[in-house]
């Protein structure tokens, strides 16, 4: 996606060969005008796959997952990395941040999906697929099915992709990263 990857290389800030900053678009700030571009992107790439719910985690993945939603007219449900004392019926799975280097929870309420939705998977950023399985987790946990995975920002050199095809998924990643070398990016 042409305009996503205009706004890495002029908006991003390569911190190391593995970790890519962008807080002035996704983050931390979050520019609308190009949320709304790849909510309406992912809406058209899995358009036949009868998405009943997306799913993302707490908090990077809200924006992509809400501005598909919108576009999709389904519910978006974002994973929590702590429990609320005001949920139900939780489900919860252990989960590693990337970035964070540490293992979490996750948890959601099991009323939010069912044995009938189709679930599709929304995150900022793939690097070795753990935040996936995580959610794959809990969507199973709930009786639900992944129908598809949606990536805002792929790191091709990393595993997740592997992970993901492996299991048979759609996989669907608006800006793939081969290598980031000398403070430059290289697309694959
Ligand atoms: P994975 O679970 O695929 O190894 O890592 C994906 C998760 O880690 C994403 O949800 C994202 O929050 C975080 N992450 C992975 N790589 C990066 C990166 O280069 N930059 C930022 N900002 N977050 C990343």
């Amino acid at each position: 996606m042409k305009l996503l990857q205009e706004a890495i290389e002029q908006r991003g800030t390569i911190i190391n060969d593995d970790i890519l900053k962008v807080d002035s678009f996704l983050n931390h700030q979050i520019d609308c005008r190009l949320m709304k571009a790849i909510g309406q992107e992912f809406a058209a790439h899995f358009q036949d796959q009868n998405v009943t719910k997306i799913v993302t985690i707490e908090s990077s993945g809200i924006a992509p997952a809400v501005f598909a939603g919108d576009c999709m007219d389904v519910p978006v449900i974002f994973m929590k990395k702590s429990e609320p004392s005001t949920m139900l019926d939780p489900v919860y799975t252990e989960a590693f941040s990337f970035t964070k280097n540490r293992k979490y929870t996750l948890c959601m309420e099991r009323q939010f999906l069912s044995k009938n939705d189709r679930v599709l998977f929304i995150d900022d950023f793939l690097a070795n697929g753990q935040a996936f399985l995580s959610a794959e987790d809990l969507i199973q946990q709930c009786g639900a099915h992944v129908v598809g995975v949606g990536i805002v920002i792929e790191k091709s050199f990393q595993k997740g992709r592997a992970l993901i095809e492996e299991k048979g998924y759609d996989i669907y990643s608006l800006a793939r990263i081969q290598a980031m070398k000398d403070n430059k990016i290289l697309w694959k």
